[in-house]
């Protein structure tokens, strides 16, 4: 499960090739990290396989099946924002809840999958507090804990950490690696943050312009960057 492919990917908005061509490979259980500056597409490329684009060319496969066409919710992905969006007159409990809620799962299922989300998390003694009584991380992890009930095939997340402060981020790349190592599920996760990029990902995919500089995991960047605006990105003496 988690599986992803882009073939021939293209978006254009207008007369902008916002994405020329995007061909990609991402396997079952991997942590891959979109990086590059801000502007070279990575949160549109993000957007296409999460559904929330449609694309002006290519195919996109998810576990062997073309979903190119399909509604975001039929893609089986979560994805996590940068602004977490929660209720703010709900408990976490009912925040985490509420996809399940919605899906009318029943209660007694609906209780054992947010325990163990927020068990995951280290919410647990969390639960029955709003979210103006948490801390930042923590509501960050509310909003994973909102994405890990609905067990998706992956995780997409787009510059979560970005509105916290540096000390913060740096106990969130931890514990989303933590996660990572815990549920084994693909994510997919966008920065324009070099050190996140080489500290928490699998394989990193550079991106310049809309097109992939290269692919390959952060030693191989670091040790042989194919050009130099990858060497120049990814920081390597070279
Ligand atoms: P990143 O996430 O890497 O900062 P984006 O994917 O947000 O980059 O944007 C890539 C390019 O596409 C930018 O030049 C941006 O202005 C353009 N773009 C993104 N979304 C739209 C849109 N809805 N309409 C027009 N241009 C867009
Ligand atoms: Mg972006």
């Amino acid at each position: 499960m988690g599986s992803i492919t882009l073939k021939n990917v293209q978006k254009h908005f207008g007369e902008a090739k916002v994405i020329p061509s995007v061909d990609l490979e991402i396997k079952e259980g991997e942590f891959v990290v979109f990086v590059g500056p801000s502007g070279s597409g990575k949160s549109t490329l993000l957007r296409l396989i999460a559904g929330l684009e449609d694309l002006t060319g290519g195919t996109i496969t998810i576990d062997g099946k073309d979903v190119t066409e399909a509604a975001p919710a039929a893609r089986g992905l979560a994805m996590v924002f940068q602004s977490y969006a929660l209720y703010p007159h709900m408990s976490v409990r009912k925040n985490i809840a509420f996809p399940l809620k919605m899906a009318k799962m029943e209660q007694s299922a609906i209780d054992k999958k947010v325990e163990a989300a927020a068990k995951v998390l280290n919410l647990t003694d969390y639960l029955e507090r709003r979210p103006s009584q948490l801390s930042g991380g923590q509501r960050q992890r509310v909003a994973i804990g909102r994405a890990i009930v609905r067990e998706p095939s992956a995780f997409l997340f787009d510059e979560p950490l970005s509105n916290l402060d540096a000390a913060l981020r740096g106990t969130m790349r931890l514990e989303i690696s933590d996660l990572h190592n815990q549920l084994k599920t693909t994510m997919i996760y966008v920065t324009h943050d070099q050190i996140e990029a080489m500290t928490m990902a699998d394989k990193i995919v550079v991106l310049n312009r809309g097109n992939i500089e290269q692919v390959g995991s952060p030693m191989e960047l670091y040790l042989t960057p194919r050009n130099l605006f990858v060497a120049g990105f990814i920081g390597s003496p070279r």
